[in-house]
């Protein structure tokens, strides 16, 4: 890892690196010991010149990041190279009209927030992205999970994908994302994914808006946005809803250190303060072994464990 700093430090004197990294600072649970090594690019470039030198330090492992809201990372840290898209690539645009009436496609940075990307698409009267609103992930980790909500999801909204893999060949996809729940096929490739395009249709922007309105309403109402946490813990299982499993078996509340199921939403398990990864892995652990012992339902974690 000293040897990787030290190249990028001569290549690329402008990055901004970070030694001994804390992930707390850096997760929306605010839970996680030190990563050794931190890039934090501030371009396309930048990621171009972290890739190809991360190739050739054999023995490092580079993790891609956005806003660390679906990630759990342990109490002692992780050996990882993390390099964190959401404080650079933010470009946002409308791209030139295609070739299909009433369409319109948006070209985002992979750090731009979901918020700023469905608020842009509802500025320019483009209809389809109103679902992402509230989800506070980047570009970037919400084509990963392909994340979704209230019916809506980025497997409908996205055209194209431009990322890039060790050493540095860069990649553009329009088809075969391997999307389906909660996942795409980022999760099982090494790329860091640079920009995307969605295309959206024409909509009234009044209309618009008052779609993001009533489904932040809902937000704000079910879930417990005043606690860190991860979102959703689980993964929906077949045929069921984590939450309603989880309350059904008596959890609601329930605490292991300062990890606690949220009494307003069974579905997430929130940091009441001070809460471990062990706190949070074993209040894991008990939720699933009393939730299959009583209904036969296996929970699986929907969030990341770096470890
Ligand atoms: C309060 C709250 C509410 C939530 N509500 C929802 C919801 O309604 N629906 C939903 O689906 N999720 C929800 N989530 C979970 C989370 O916001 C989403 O999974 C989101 O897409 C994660 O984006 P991120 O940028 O934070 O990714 P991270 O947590 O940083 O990373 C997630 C995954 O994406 C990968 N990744 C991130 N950026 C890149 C990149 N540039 N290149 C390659 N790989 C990358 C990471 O390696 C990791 O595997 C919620 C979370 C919270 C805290």
């Amino acid at each position: 890892m000293e040897r990787l700093e030290k190249l990028l430090r001569e290549r690329c004197p402008e990055l901004e690196l970070r030694r001994d990294e804390p992930m707390s600072r850096h997760t929306s649970f605010r839970i996680g010991g030190p990563v050794p090594l931190m890039a934090l690019p501030r371009s396309e470039e930048e990621v171009q010149e972290i890739l190809s030198a991360a190739a050739l330090e054999a023995g490092v492992t580079p993790f891609f990041m956005g806003n660390g809201t679906n990630l759990l990372v342990a109490d002692e840290g992780a050996d990882l190279f993390v390099v964190k898209a959401f404080h650079g690539l933010n470009r946002l645009e409308l791209a030139k009209e295609g070739e299909w009436p009433g369409r319109r496609t948006i070209v985002a940075g992979s750090g731009v927030l979901l918020s700023q990307l469905a608020n842009f698409a509802m500025e320019h009267g483009l209809t389809g992205l109103e679902f992402a609103q509230g989800i506070p992930g980047t570009v970037g980790g919400a084509i990963t999970m392909n994340a979704g909500a209230y019916g809506g999801e980025i497997a409908q909204v996205l055209s194209s994908v431009t990322s890039v893999s060790l050493p540095s060949e860069e990649l553009i996809r329009e088809r075969d994302f391997q999307f389906s729940y909660r996942h795409s096929i980022y999760q099982e490739r090494q790329e860091f994914i640079l920009r995307a395009s969605f295309t959206l249709e024409q909509g009234d922007p009044a209309v618009i808006k008052a779609r993001m309105e009533e489904l932040a309403a809902k937000r704000k109402e079910k879930q417990p946005l005043e606690y860190p946490s991860a979102g959703s813990m689980f993964k929906r299982p077949e045929g069921h809803f984590a939450a309603a499993l989880i309350d059904q078996c008596g959890l609601k509340g329930f605490t292991v250190g300062g990890a606690q199921v949220s009494a307003k939403h069974a579905g997430f398990v929130v940091n009441r303060g001070g809460a471990t990864c062990a706190d949070v892995l074993e209040l894991v652990d008990r939720v699933k072994e009393k939730v299959l012992r009583q209904t036969g339902v296996e929970l699986e974690m929907e969030v990341k464990v770096l470890r």
